[in-house]
């Protein structure tokens, strides 16, 4: 079996390799290089560049590292959904890169399955709330900013948390945050986990035409008819997936027509 280098120092190999072995690859963590240095959740080193991009770079740092051919790197981020932002909202993006071939293959899950979450509690009942919302001591809970002298990312049980957060407590308000480093946080695993299974479904489907893994980027294809008046409505009408190597193009039919209710000209 190919190897797959992975560079993280959150322990997410094993949340990755059932998956990718199905799709023929054996999961090996590279030591010894610094992932904080491309960016962290507390903000003590800023990221660069999207959460694609930040996936692509550890990818490809994987495999200049291990000196294998294949690289995988895993970027999580976190904040308001999308559509309304009332509530907390978790993207994970995985990137398998192919050194030999310079191929990237992406997949990403997002959702609100997530404890993320902070605040800034005055009182250790307001702290003990709030670490209790968060799932502590299963998930990780930081506290301080990375400025501040109490500032630790290591309180693991309910006795430390206690002491630290008295001791920042004793100087004011105290910042609290959910720990997002996947070792810390059970939740992300798992989300890490389902993003490696659609991975590995990706890497197991080879374009028809050039056979090429990772086939199976999926957009929408809008214009389904009218009935009533036979004019292109905004429905959907069919996905296409796209060959990223040779462009080759399979079309999945959904539906041919709408209804008139559902037509912008009958129906505006
Ligand atoms: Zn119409
Ligand atoms: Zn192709």
């Amino acid at each position: 079996m190919p190897t797959l280098a992975l560079l993280t120092q959150h322990a997410k190999q094993a949340a990755l390799e059932s998956a990718l072995a199905e799709a023929g690859y054996t999961v090996e963590t590279v030591h010894g290089y610094d992932t904080d240095t491309l960016g962290t959740f507390t903000g003590e080193v800023a990221r660069r560049g999207t959460q694609l991009d930040a996936a692509a770079t550890k990818a490809k740092l994987a495999t200049q590292l291990s000196g294998q051919r294949y690289g995988l790197g895993s970027e999580g981020s976190f904040g308001p959904d999308p559509h309304v932002g009332l509530t907390a909202w978790a993207s994970e993006v995985l990137a398998w890169w192919d050194a030999d071939e310079k191929r990237l293959v992406y997949s990403v899950v997002q959702g609100p399955e997530t404890n993320y979450d902070q605040t800034t509690a005055n009182t250790w009942d307001e702290a003990l709330a709030f670490a209790k919302s968060a799932g502590f001591e299963r998930h990780g809970v930081i506290v301080g900013r990375p400025t501040e002298p109490h500032f630790s990312k290591a309180c693991d049980n309910w006795c430390q948390l206690e002491k630290h957060v008295r001791g920042a407590l004793a100087h004011g308000p105290v910042w609290l945050e959910t720990d997002m480093r996947a070792h810390r946080n059970p939740t992300r695993m798992a989300m890490i986990g389902r993003c490696a299974e659609q991975l590995s479904q990706l890497l197991r489907t080879p374009c028809p035409a050039c056979h090429s893994t990772g086939f199976g980027e999926v957009s929408p294809i809008y214009g389904a008819v009218c009935e009533a008046c036979g004019e292109p409505s905004s429905a959907l009408k069919a996905k296409a997936t796209t060959c990223a190597v040779c462009g080759h193009v399979e079309q999945e039919v959904l539906r041919l027509t709408v209804p008139p209710s559902r037509c912008d000209y009958c129906n505006p």
